[in-house]
């Protein structure tokens, strides 16, 4: 393993030197080790090997199901009789979370509708009154609110950032970030917008807010505890995505927003992308090499492309539920239930369980608007589009059905 020192740490002289073993990101040894580092596999090797006396191993990840939890747990040969759990809720208190429903776009590009900019850009305009009304109108030297709106591509990210940043006088400053642009130019905007109290310059207008518009493929490596909203301005592709760059918002501890956009089109569009995907790793899974010899194993794709749609799926169930908090279904669906029944002890300051009116203290859509409000926001959307109906869920049924060996072990 390169970069890991320990098998020298394996000689008895040596060994007091090692007092654990800590692996970080440890979801990769399961999404990555299946697929393309089969080294991963072998890691339960430290187990073994670091034995006498034993060395404690830590595994540390923010992003697994789980089905992905189980798995690091198998893979690195762990004894759950000697297992202690540790986890922060998935869904944070002092986050409010969101979903606004549009009507689907009349042109086909999916991304920077007008309606939505204008939502979108009221949304920010109410929060700037609200702040100024507390502040008794002494704001001009406040620094700006900073924000996160996550795309799916490249080109909406630069599109949205020119529309932002010319649609309010000045007051929104946003900029495209995404692995396209020079690494320069990500550290001259890493800087600013953490920091953005460097943007006072004499005669230079300082917005009331200041944005970066990213990719959702692109990992930021950015830290900002300050960060106020994160803004899906597509439905995010995985859950686990959304929850971990939602969770982007609010790390200092006050409270910040996590708002989806959510369209019945774009629904669509990738529902049936991720399922053609599914139908394709299928056939592949079920057509022999013409040489006998596969290069990768075709079943471990068909199993990701599953887990791809399912994940996808439960976004959907997400942003279309009226009937349930927000902050219940991100612990139901993200397994935080099921890490308490398995023993994980989460930080006391992390328990609050919000009034018995709310779960979640009114920090979500369904808890402050109540069902009806809710549902009748969401049918606002619907007039001219066809709620999803319940065929959708039976085609998932139906290919299980039908392929129960290639979907077993999900939850
Ligand atoms: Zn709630």
């Amino acid at each position: 393993m390169p970069g890991i020192q320990v098998i020298e740490a394996t000689q008895p002289t040596d060994r007091p030197k090692l007092n654990r073993v800590a692996i970080d990101e440890a979801h990769c040894i399961s999404e990555w080790g299946h697929d393309f580092r089969p080294a991963y596999k072998e890691l339960s090797w430290f187990k073994r090997a670091l034995n006498n006396p034993p060395v404690p191993i830590s595994a540390c990840t923010a992003t697994a199901t789980p089905r992905v939890r189980q798995d690091i747990i198998n893979l690195l040969g762990l004894d759950p009789g000697q297992l202690k759990i540790f986890n922060t809720p998935s869904a944070r208190p002092n986050i409010h979370y969101e979903i606004r429903y549009l009507p689907n776009p009349i042109d086909d590009s999916g991304d920077s509708g007008k309606a939505q900019v204008n939502d979108f850009v009221s949304w920010l305009k109410s929060i700037q009154s609200r702040r100024r009304a507390r502040l008794g109108g002494n704001d001009a030297n406040l620094p700006p609110i900073s924000g996160i709106i996550y795309v799916s591509f490249r080109s909406s990210s630069e599109n949205l950032a020119g529309i932002l940043s010319t649609s309010w006088n000045g007051n929104i400053r946003a900029v495209a970030y995404h692995a396209g642009l020079s690494s320069q130019d990500r550290t001259q905007i890493q800087s600013q917008w953490t920091s953005p109290q460097s943007l006072s310059e004499p005669n230079d207008q300082t917005p009331a807010f200041y944005i970066i518009v990213a990719t959702n493929a692109f990992g930021m490596g950015i830290d900002n505890p300050h960060v106020r909203f994160v803004v899906h301005w597509n439905p995010p592709r995985s859950f686990e995505g959304f929850v971990q760059e939602s969770g982007r918002a609010g790390r200092d501890g006050r409270a910040a927003a996590s708002i989806v956009y959510f369209n019945t089109q774009e629904r669509d569009k990738v529902l049936d992308r991720l399922r053609r995907d599914v139908e394709n790793a299928y056939n592949r899974a079920n057509k022999k090499p013409a040489n006998g010899v596969s290069k990768d194993d075709p079943n471990s794709n068909l199993q990701n492309q599953y887990a791809r749609l399912r994940s996808f799926q439960k976004v959907v169930r997400y942003c279309e539920s009226t009937s349930r908090c927000r902050h219940e279904m991100i612990k139901d669906f993200f397994g935080d239930l099921e890490l308490e029944r398995m023993g994980s002890q989460a930080p006391s300051s992390e328990m609050k369980t919000g009034s018995s009116a709310s779960p979640c203290d009114f920090a979500c859509d369904f808890c402050k608007e109540g069902p009806r409000g809710l549902t009748l926001r969401k049918a606002r959307m619907a007039i001219e589009n066809e709620l999803m109906d319940c065929t959708q869920w039976d085609y998932m049924s139906n290919m299980e059905a039908m392929y129960p060996d290639a979907f077993s072990g999900f939850d």
